[in-house]
């Protein structure tokens, strides 16, 4: 080869090289753009589960409140000893192990209070149980009309002056005003405000407590940061922000300075400029501003927006972590090319950059058990939990139930409207699906747009209510992708889960009684007990 050949060739293979970099550059940003928007969804739904769980508390001490006015009914058994102490206005109570509530007010001498009392004593009680499940829950408050709070866990003696002050805040003035005489029963959010007994921001949740008509006090949950902010694996994640319906941000920085602050002042100086982009966004889309990535989500279970935000820079860290192997051929090649003598020492790096590699992948496939699209368990991750289920069900010789969902003709959401309307009908069934059942249920993806849901310690009939009750709401909900009205329908078939009988076997069972019910007409709930006792033939 002459040295014009020779200068052409190696030319060639270099700008051969330099076109391999670009395009698989642009390939692994799109992965590494995508990962940034599982790890924000994987975070989302963690805190959205763990809000649900939160909302069913509420529910819970909003409901005893209730029974013990209307019906006189105390709910469980609270041995609390009770104590005033005159000198600070204060009272006590305390259990076997140790003080650990207080309430804030001049006890008249009448006992007219009595019933507050009481009450108190009945959210002391639920507090004891809650705090250890929920170490995130700041305070719970009994707030009556009369002037009456209570407060746990104790608080410090110093601060005993600013419990008054919950008068003070909005949400609270406006629940304790209102003056229908219509039963209000819903629950409500305050938006983001400093704690007055802390400094950190958070967030509270309450409900009120009616006696018939009339309006006793609000019990109310305050949720510190922490419970909101982000606890999977996030490493694309830079910034998180909570946007409440005043447009009062809970984010990384004003949790670290202990701040609250309108959303948009405390957003980088380059996305405030571009900040109308951020009107426009539908849930579960991407905004690159600047060299911002900027991932939103509306919450499902409170009047909140939630955008995760990472940057390219971020972005391009994760691009060379995850390339290493290819980063060092690269390299090799041209060094190879121009024969440098460090070649060596670059092989014997790169060596050990695949080992790495290798142990790092092993790693990671042994940590996905979710399904990023749908945040739901995917087959490995539920068949891992569900078998988990079954040793404990052979242990305590308990029973469950399986169901097997799939959604009706989802191609057509696909054909109609293209794959990301797929994607969405895909997440926003599980969305609906995860909020109609208990939250001991598993969900588990198994494949395309069949969810599997485990229902522990769930009778055959009572698994046939769940699965009624997952087919009616997914009926009559209507889901909104950009200003298209869906309907959505689901077949559903249910098995049960007998102790000596296989997860798989199971899962079968329920995948045939689906399969009839695909057969009947779709939008419907078959049980595969019903189909073996009345000796239906199934088509195979
Ligand atoms: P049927 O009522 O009988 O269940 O009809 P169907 O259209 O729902 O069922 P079918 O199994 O024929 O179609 C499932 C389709 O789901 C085919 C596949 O392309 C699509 N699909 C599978 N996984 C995904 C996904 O992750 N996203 C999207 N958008 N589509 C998916
Ligand atoms: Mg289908
Ligand atoms: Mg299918």
């Amino acid at each position: 080869m002459g040295k014009f050949w020779r200068k052409f060739f190696r030319s060639t293979v270099v700008v051969c090289l330099i076109i391999i970099f670009g395009v698989n550059y642009r390939f692994e940003m799109i992965k590494s753009i995508d990962k940034f928007k599982k790890q924000s969804d994987e975070n989302y739904y963690y805190m959205d589960k763990n809000i649900s769980a939160v909302n069913e508390l509420l529910n819970i001490l909003k409901t005893s409140g209730t029974t013990y006015y209307e019906k006189n009914v105390r709910v469980g058994n609270n041995n609390l000893d009770f104590k005033y102490l005159p000198k600070d206005d204060i009272y006590i109570f305390t259990d076997d192990a140790d003080r650990m509530v207080a309430g804030i007010n001049r006890i008249s001498s009448d006992w007219s209070m009595k019933k507050e009392l009481d009450m108190s004593e009945i959210v002391a009680a639920s507090y004891k149980n809650v705090s250890k499940v929920m170490p995130d829950i700041a305070h719970i408050y009994y707030v009556s009309g009369k002037g009456f709070i209570n407060i746990f866990p104790q608080i410090p003696r110093d601060k005993y002056s600013s419990v008054r002050d919950i008068y003070k805040l909005d949400f609270v003035k406006k629940e304790l005003s209102t003056k229908s005489q219509k039963r209000e029963t819903g629950s409500f959010w305050s938006g983001i405000y400093k704690d007055p007994l802390g400094d950190d921001p958070i967030i509270t949740t309450g409900a009120p407590i009616y006696d018939g008509s009339t309006l006793k006090g609000i019990i109310t949950l305050g949720l510190k940061s922490n419970f909101f902010v982000k606890k999977k694996d996030s490493s694309l994640i830079m910034e998180f922000f909570l946007v409440d319906d005043k447009g009062n941000a809970l984010s990384t920085k004003n949790i670290e300075n202990k701040e609250v602050s309108k959303f948009y002042d405390s957003l980088p100086k380059k996305i405030y400029e571009k900040r109308y982009k951020l009107s426009d966004m539908e849930p579960c889309d991407i905004e690159k501003i600047g060299k911002y990535y900027i991932y939103y989500e509306q919450c499902n279970s409170a009047p909140w927006k939630v955008y995760y935000v990472t940057d390219i820079l971020k972005l391009n860290s994760e691009i060379i972590r995850s390339n290493m192997v290819f980063i060092a051929l690269w390299f090799i090649s041209l060094i190879f090319l121009y024969g440098v003598s460090t070649r060596k020492a670059v092989v014997k790096d790169s060596q050990q950059t695949i080992e790495k590699l290798q142990v790092m992948l092993r790693k990671s496939d042994k940590e996905v058990e979710k399904d990023f699209l749908t945040g739901a368990y995917n087959r490995k991750g539920f068949t891992k939990i569900a078998n988990l289920e079954l040793d404990r069900m052979k242990r305590y010789d308990i029973d469950a139930c399986i169901i097997m969902m799939d959604i009706d003709h989802f191609k057509k959401f696909n054909d109609t409207y293209g794959h990301a309307c797929g994607d969405f009908v895909l997440r926003s069934f599980v969305r609906v699906v995860t909020k109609n059942i208990r939250l001991s249920d598993i969900v588990g993806r198994w494949g395309g747009e069949e969810f599997l849901v485990l229902l522990p310690e769930t009778d055959y009939k009572g698994a046939l209510l769940a699965a009624e009750k997952i087919r009616k709401t997914v009926e009559s909900e209507i889901f909104y992708y950009h200003n298209q009205s869906l309907n959505i329908t689901v077949t559903i078939g249910v098995s049960k889960l007998n102790v000596g009988k296989s997860l798989e076997k199971a899962v079968e069972e329920a995948d045939e009684a689906m399969y009839m019910g695909k057969e009947n007409g779709r939008n419907r709930v078959v049980g595969y007990q019903d189909i073996v006792s009345k000796n239906i033939k199934l088509k195979k």
